[in-house]
């Protein structure tokens, strides 16, 4: 049987924000010694801002952004946002079709009829696509069209406010280990893990290689590890369901992402996840 106080935990954590779908997840969230982290949208405000144009191949800067808006156009995931609102005017979704988003890579469209490929070094080169190795501190967009390559954007997302002292947070409630995933450059990942003080990170990551890396770090050698895996569940729905317990971002998180989660955030914010940490123990009798 359920113990009544298991109640009293769900229902407390609703009042901070924290949805718990079941007692157990509380029962497992109280022994996380884990956390896994995506990055984007999830330790930084995926609100990212163009802060770069580098036309390449004859272009100018506006045809660049208007290409990448275009082909961007159909998608949801947070740099898309960020790069149609660089672009400012409306875009036309009529010259648009065959759009198509590549996980974790980026995406191919038909803009006017011709092939248009906006998106990470990985997707340039998977289309057989030269770019240019670009030394800069930030995520880039290399767009081509027709196979030529066109030049790049250089974007900018930032960490959230309450991120580095959710991890300071978490290493004081005994939290061994807090490692952040992400399909970002290394450049970018090794910056935000430094400025976050997280243990350990992982950078140009598939959504399948994000699925292995947690298998890995549940199956360590050290003894089994309860993890908590949080993500915004664009490109990470599945590591949200293999985690002991799947932490979802709910306001600007996905659909998927709070099917997938165990326990949602309603707000994003980092610090309800050793908030709802502290309250699962108090309910399992634990003291922090
Ligand atoms: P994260 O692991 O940081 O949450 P994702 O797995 O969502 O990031 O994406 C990884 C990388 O794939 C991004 O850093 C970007 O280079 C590329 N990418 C993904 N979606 C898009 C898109 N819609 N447009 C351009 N690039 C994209
Ligand atoms: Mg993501």
């Amino acid at each position: 049987s359920v113990p009544l106080s298991f109640f009293g935990g769900i229902g407390g954590a609703s009042q901070i924000g924290v949805l718990v779908k079941g007692s157990n997840y509380l029962e497992a969230l109280s022994e996380v010694d884990t956390v896994v982290f995506d990055k984007t949208g999830t330790l930084t405000n995926g609100t990212f801002d163009v802060v770069a144009v580098h036309p390449a191949g004859g272009v100018q800067n506006d045809e660049l952004l208007e290409l990448a808006a275009h082909a961007e156009s159909f998608s949801d995931h947070p740099i898309a946002a960020s790069v149609r609102r660089a672009y400012g005017a409306q875009v036309d979704q009529s010259r648009v079709s065959d759009a198509a988003e590549e996980s974790g890579h980026g995406v191919c469209a038909r803009i006017d009829g011709r092939e248009v490929l906006v998106g990470n070094a990985k997707l340039m080169a998977a289309h057989g696509v030269e770019a240019p190795a670009c030394d800069v501190v930030g995520t880039i967009l290399h767009v081509a069209t027709d196979g030529r390559y066109l030049g790049h954007v250089v974007i900018a997302d930032t960490v959230k406010d309450d991120a580095a002292q959710t991890i300071g947070d978490l290493h004081a409630a005994g939290v061994r280990r807090c490692v952040m995933l992400t399909g970002d450059r290394e450049e970018v990942a090794a910056a935000v893990t430094a400025q976050l003080g997280l243990d350990e990170y992982h950078a140009q990551l598939l959504p399948a290689d994000k699925v292995e890396r947690v298998e890995a770090l549940l199956s360590g050698e050290e003894g089994h590890h309860k993890l908590a895996f949080v993500g915004d569940g664009i490109n990470d729905a599945p590591v949200l369901t293999r985690a002991d317990v799947g932490i979802a971002m709910g306001a600007m998180g996905s659909d998927a992402a709070i099917e997938a989660a165990d326990v949602v955030l309603m707000d994003d914010k980092p610090s309800n996840i050793a908030r709802a940490m502290r309250l699962a123990r108090k309910t399992m009798g634990i003291v922090w």
